[in-house]
């Protein structure tokens, strides 16, 4: 038989995998019952889609068994199987996405580190096991494949007895190293307490054989050893619960879960609508940017559910772009299983929910730089930028969502500022709101442009992001206050009188600025007396809409 090489990717994360030191090997059974409830989710979704198909609920569940003597421990599922195929193509090499965070994270971390950054699936079974063996019937398919593997060494493809559709993993559980223990996943009480707190919420049974000792019948002081097949998870989806009755370890178990990110979540919003259109969400605000997150291939999105049925992974009507980084699910009874991307867009009933949904973060995100301004400072460096692109980008209403949301450096607080906060400090007497674009916090204090301004006692915002000024000018305003760059020509704070007395020494020096401005020639188009500066002899204004940053961006940006 011929031993087939993993692809050198899954190759080295293997190794990693196999060699690791993780504190949290325990996972690997919460990927696999994860992977056999998708399979589940799949099988379900046909017969629901498919009239020749029927689903008896009652018999998917998923199993787990272990097998002290032999040292296994098997998770069988009735899910939708996998083909030869199948086996080759999923199981060889790891998913084009991990494989891409694999490489980006290990430039900077060593191995343990990485495997708890991001969901590896299958792969985790090497953590625990030498040998893991899957045994798997596809739906529709007559025959039956083993797949075997020791690790990064290769992998085995035969045919192999199986009668009925699902899958079989049977994990070879290694032997006691000094301080590691592997034998406690074979140890009942162990499963069951890893199922609980990992899998839970998983749809669909997790069945296992448990003993128990009772009084034997017709005996008081008799007991009698028994084993039974037990459920042991809950079953409830996580979303259908009531919020009270769930921790945030409770929420952090499931975003770990779904792999929405390999973070802790600063926040969840767990949503229960009972209106004219039902639906439950749960939502995640995270802490770091996903590596991808500013480049094309980021797809932003939440998993759809039609009714606990997954439909959608990625539904990117849900969510708009200003908040592409909010991970999470929703599930509505509402709608219809067989809905297509294209009826999607018009969905009434998702229109709903978007909106709504929308709503609730904005107002979560405004509580948030409230009531916590630490954590929210976390969120905003990692997503603020997405938030000035939306004000940036804004055909429709985003300004009003976000500008709330806004903070910049302030020259006075010396950190970050809200609009809000801005406005309500103005001095009486002062008509804009002031700011300042430049490269860094320390090259914008240097500016002589800021030093009127600073002189009058007025606050000043820093830009230094390239979004920050083409935002603002999308904004215009806030609370009826313009902003107003401290480059611009006129800067409101001249009385008439001292623009009168500027406008005559100007006449009278007339011949000396135009004999500077022809020896500038081209470099600028105007030479003026300035009563705005202090400590610097000259400094470069502009005059119109566009400021010496945004020229500066413009003219680098290609045509
Ligand atoms: P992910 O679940 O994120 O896709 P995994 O590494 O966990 O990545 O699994 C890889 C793929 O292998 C799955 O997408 C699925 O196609 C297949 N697979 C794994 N386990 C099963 C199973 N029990 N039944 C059917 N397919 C499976
Ligand atoms: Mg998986």
């Amino acid at each position: 038989m011929e031993k087939k090489q993993f692809k050198a990717e899954s190759k080295r994360l293997l190794e990693m995998m196999i060699n690791s030191i993780y504190s949290q090997r325990e996972v690997f059974l919460r990927e696999l019952i994860s992977n056999a409830s998708d399979a589940i989710d799949k099988i379900y979704y046909k017969a629901l889609t498919d009239d020749s198909l029927s689903f008896e609920k009652d018999s998917y569940f998923i199993k787990i068994t272990p097998n002290k003597e032999n040292r296994t421990l098997t998770i069988l599922d009735t899910g939708i199987g996998m083909t030869k195929e199948d086996l080759e193509n999923n199981l060889g090499i790891i998913a084009k996405s991990g494989s891409l965070a694999f490489k980006k994270e290990n430039e900077s971390k060593d191995g343990h580190d990485i495997i708890g950054q991001f969901g590896v699936g299958f792969y985790a079974a090497f953590m625990v096991a030498d040998v893991v063996t899957v045994i798997s019937k596809a739906l529709g398919s007559d025959e039956a494949y083993k797949w075997e593997s020791e690790g990064a060494e290769g992998y085995t493809i035969e045919p192999h007895e199986k009668d009925t559709v699902g899958t079989e993993i049977i994990l070879k559980i290694k032997e006691n190293e000094e301080e590691d223990n592997y034998d406690e996943f074979l140890e009942e009480y162990k499963l069951k307490s890893i199922i609980k707190k990992y899998s839970d919420f998983i749809r669909y049974p997790i069945k296992m054989d448990v003993k128990g000792q009772r009084a034997k019948e017709g005996s008081d002081n008799e007991l009698e050893e028994y084993e039974e097949e037990q459920i042991i998870n809950s079953m409830v989806p996580i979303w259908r619960k009531n919020k009270n009755e769930l921790t945030d370890e409770d929420y952090v178990a499931f975003y770990n879960e779904k792999h929405y990110g390999f973070d802790k979540p600063i926040k969840h919003i767990h949503i229960n609508v009972d209106g004219t259109v039902r639906y439950n969400a749960i939502l995640y605000i995270p802490e770091n940017m996903p590596y991808d997150y500013y480049s094309k291939e980021y797809e932003k999105g939440l998993e759809l559910y039609s009714n606990g049925v997954l439909i959608m992974n990625k539904c990117s009507e849900l969510l708009p772009d200003y908040f592409s980084f909010v991970k999470g699910m929703v599930d509505s009874e509402d709608l219809s299983l067989n809905i297509s991307r294209e009826i999607l867009q018009q969905d009434r009933q998702l229109k709903f929910i978007s909106k709504n949904i929308s709503k609730k973060i904005k107002n979560e995100l405004k509580s948030l730089m409230k009531n916590d301004r630490e954590n929210y400072e976390k969120f905003y460096k990692s997503f603020g930028r997405q938030l000035k692109y939306g004000v940036y980008s804004d055909f429709g209403s985003n300004k009003e969502v976000l500008q709330d949301l806004l903070m910049f450096y302030s020259s006075k607080e010396k950190k970050l500022v809200s609009l809000d906060e801005y406005v309500s400090r103005m001095a009486e007497d002062q008509k804009y709101i002031y700011y300042a674009s430049g490269e860094s916090i320390e090259r914008i204090e240097k500016l002589p442009q800021t030093e009127l301004v600073s002189e009058k006692g007025y606050e000043i915002l820093f830009f230094t992001e390239d979004i920050d000024e083409f935002a603002i000018k999308m904004l215009m305003s806030y609370n009826e206050k313009e902003f107003k760059s401290v480059s611009s020509g006129d800067l409101g704070i001249e009385s008439e009188e001292d623009q009168k007395q500027t406008e005559s020494e100007q006449n009278e020096n007339k011949e000396l600025f135009e004999f500077m401005k022809n020896i500038l020639s081209d470099k600028v188009k105007d030479v003026r007396l300035s009563k705005r500066l202090r400590s610097h002899p000259v400094c470069l204004t502009t005059e119109g809409e566009v400021t010496i940053e945004m020229e500066k961006i413009l003219s680098a940006m290609p045509d």
